[in-house]
């Protein structure tokens, strides 16, 4: 199972200091700024996945320039340095355009991207469906609107395909199957398996429950050629891998152990076995609601300043056991009364100040940063810890390919493929 890791320009400054919270002084974010596969000795995933319009959003024009001119590799910097068995997929970032009539692509502008860029695998344009229900493979009637999507996508992956095969493209395509019922999407594959494609990424998965996607990778299975591999779209949910892979899944992609460093409430910090709160130390010139609540008179500033400062250095003499675990948290909590207030966070702080994470990971982030990788402050720390997870994420996945339960549940479910058969 391979995985491939969303570039979302999130990068991170190798310049920063920790201490000081300084750049260097000849930093150039374009050209100095690290993507994951520069932050560690190994690359953390198989794959980087390039959406157009996260192009379109999230570049900047001289971005745009040098991608279109040097290539996709080189400009996500995969071109030498052993990365070389790193495979760039290409989509069009369909959840973008989700409400739109028609996607703003057309065939002919995303072939063109992918080879100009020299993509090694390219999805075909595909118009998100996000109206799955089960109830409409017997009881209901699906609606037309997305109805003509899926015929939309399939008419749209017919001309991928023609189109690339006749311009001799350098690139992998693969065929999208939308639907709104396992029934509809099993009809997709079958329709992408007729046009010639042996590689199908199955799109809309996200918002659904697991047993739904289940569910719908079981149809799909049905009709799936055995040459065919699926990749799904945006979904990691590691319970279910062993699942998904007998289903016929070869890869996946997520962003979802980077985001969780700084998007989830609760688990921030990722470990093999279990997930840790960050610790909130908010910068006050960052922390809109605190700014707010000081120019309100709501918020002694003075104060707030202090025990910032004060739970930075005694966060940094607990990682030195040079201070108590009690002295630490009562500052975070004091702090945190000041910057949030709604939840008490007592239990969770506790529990990663005690087990100390950050002490026992060996990967280049923790070992460089300390207790810094578990610090919610600013983007410096908190994308560096969703590296963290990625390179946590990575190993598990390696680890479960090599496990003795996959093993039996991949003979398990070959056992009932014959029996079928
Ligand atoms: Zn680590």
């Amino acid at each position: 199972m391979k995985f491939f890791f969303p570039d979302s320009q999130d990068l991170v400054d190798p310049s920063f200091d920790f201490d000081k919270e300084t750049r260097g002084v000849s930093r150039l974010r374009q050209r100095d700024d690290c993507y994951p596969h520069e932050m560690f000795k190994l690359p953390p995933y198989d794959g980087m996945l390039v959406s157009r319009a996260i192009i379109d959003e999230r570049y900047t024009f001289p971005q745009k320039q040098r991608l279109f001119r040097k290539g996709v590799r080189e400009f996500l910097r995969l071109g030498d340095g052993g990365h070389n068995g790193i495979n760039i997929l290409g989509d069009c970032g369909a959840f973008s355009y989700k409400d739109q009539e028609i996607p703003p692509f057309t065939v002919d502008d995303v072939i063109g991207f992918y080879e100009q860029c020299g993509f090694d695998l390219g999805i075909s344009v595909d118009h998100i469906i996000l109206d799955y229900n089960a109830a409409f493979d017997s009881s209901m009637k699906a609606p037309k609107r997305i109805v003509d999507r899926q015929t939309l996508t399939l008419e749209y992956a017919a001309e991928f395909l023609a189109k690339s095969k006749k311009s001799k493209c350098r690139f992998q395509p693969l065929g999208v199957a939308q639907g709104w019922s396992p029934k509809s999407y099993a009809h997709s594959v079958k329709k992408l398996q007729n046009m010639g494609y042996s590689y199908v990424a199955v799109g809309g998965l996200v918002p659904m429950k697991t047993v739904d996607v289940l569910t719908t990778l079981e149809a799909i299975n049905e009709v799936r050629n055995k040459k065919t591999g699926l990749h799904l779209l945006g979904i990691t949910r590691f319970s279910s891998i062993t699942e998904f892979e007998n289903y016929g899944a070869i890869s996946f992609d997520s962003t979802s152990p980077l985001l969780q460093a700084f998007k989830s409430d609760n688990d921030n910090y990722h470990t093999h076995d279990t997930t840790y709160i960050a610790l909130r130390v908010p910068q006050i010139e960052g922390n809109a609601k605190l700014k707010a609540s000081i120019l309100a008179g709501k918020t002694n500033q003075d104060l707030a300043r202090k025990l910032e400062r004060e739970c930075l250095r005694l966060l940094k003499e607990f990682d030195r056991n040079r201070v108590s675990l009690d002295t630490v948290l009562n500052h975070l909590l004091a702090y945190e009364e000041i910057h949030d207030g709604r939840i008490n966070r007592r239990d969770a702080y506790f529990r990663v100040l005690e087990d100390r994470p950050w002490k026992y990971c060996t990967c280049d982030i923790c070992i460089k940063l300390g207790i810094h990788v578990m610090l919610f402050r600013g983007a410096e720390r908190n994308r560096r810890r969703g590296f963290h997870n990625l390179y946590v994420f990575n190993n598990r996945l390696r680890r479960h390919h090599d496990s003795p339960y996959r093993k039996q549940a991949t003979n398990i479910s070959s056992t009932k493929s014959k029996m079928i058969l």
